[in-house]
């Protein structure tokens, strides 16, 4: 990851945010409350619009900037959790780090913040299964679509969905989703 890279996959991802708003919203329903799809829709239109105004020219510059307005402009659980791991890993990155303990170092903020382990169906399975893959030079899309079909049957312990219990068994995360289309977004940026 560098800083060009790493401008491009925010493009990308937001992109994808903005084209799949309606179905964020629409996963968010059954088992939330109708808003993550406004939620990142929010959000990552004020991270485009920073990186066009501040021009970051490096990849901490760029980490920054996106903590900064995921914590500032998304409501929600997903606001403070998606800020938690561009922090952690800006510090990461901070301390030399390479990208798979970058990654890693996002997910551990992710946990310390929501308390939700593998399993509780939330971002943090995608987050997981991802940063495994890449610690294993073995990240595809194959594997990030596995990762957020096997929320489905899950029972929801954490965030809003655990609210209906039982009745969140059946439905795809709207967060792990999400988090699905950051780290496809990654992967497209990092080929290009
Ligand atoms: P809210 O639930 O406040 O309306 P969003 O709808 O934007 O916020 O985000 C919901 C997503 O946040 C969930 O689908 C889940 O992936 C994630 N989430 C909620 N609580 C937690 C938690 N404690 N740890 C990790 N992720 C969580
Ligand atoms: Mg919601
Ligand atoms: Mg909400």
């Amino acid at each position: 990851m560098n800083i060009d890279m790493g401008i491009r996959w925010m493009e990308l991802f937001n992109e994808k945010i903005q084209n799949e708003k309606d179905y964020l919203t629409q996963l968010d329903t059954p088992i939330g409350d109708s808003d993550h799809g406004n939620n990142m829709s929010r959000g990552m239109a004020h991270v485009v619009k920073a990186i066009e105004e501040q021009k970051p020219e490096t990849l901490n510059e760029l980490l920054k900037l996106i903590t900064t307005n995921l914590l500032s402009k998304v409501g929600g659980a997903s606001g403070p959790l998606y800020g938690s791991a561009f922090m952690g890993m800006m510090k990461a990155e901070t301390a030399g780090e390479e990208w798979a303990k970058i990654l890693k170092t996002g997910l551990e903020n992710i946990q310390m913040r929501g308390k939700a382990e593998q399993g509780d169906k939330t971002m943090v399975d995608v987050w997981i299964a991802v940063v495994e893959a890449v610690e294993n030079g073995e990240l595809t899309h194959e594997l990030i679509d596995e990762a957020v079909e096997a929320t489905k049957p899950l029972k929801a312990k954490k965030g809003r969905a655990s609210y209906v219990g039982d009745r969140s068994i059946g439905h795809i995360d709207p967060g792990a989703y999400s988090s699905g289309l950051l780290f496809h977004t990654m992967l497209r940026a990092e080929a290009e």
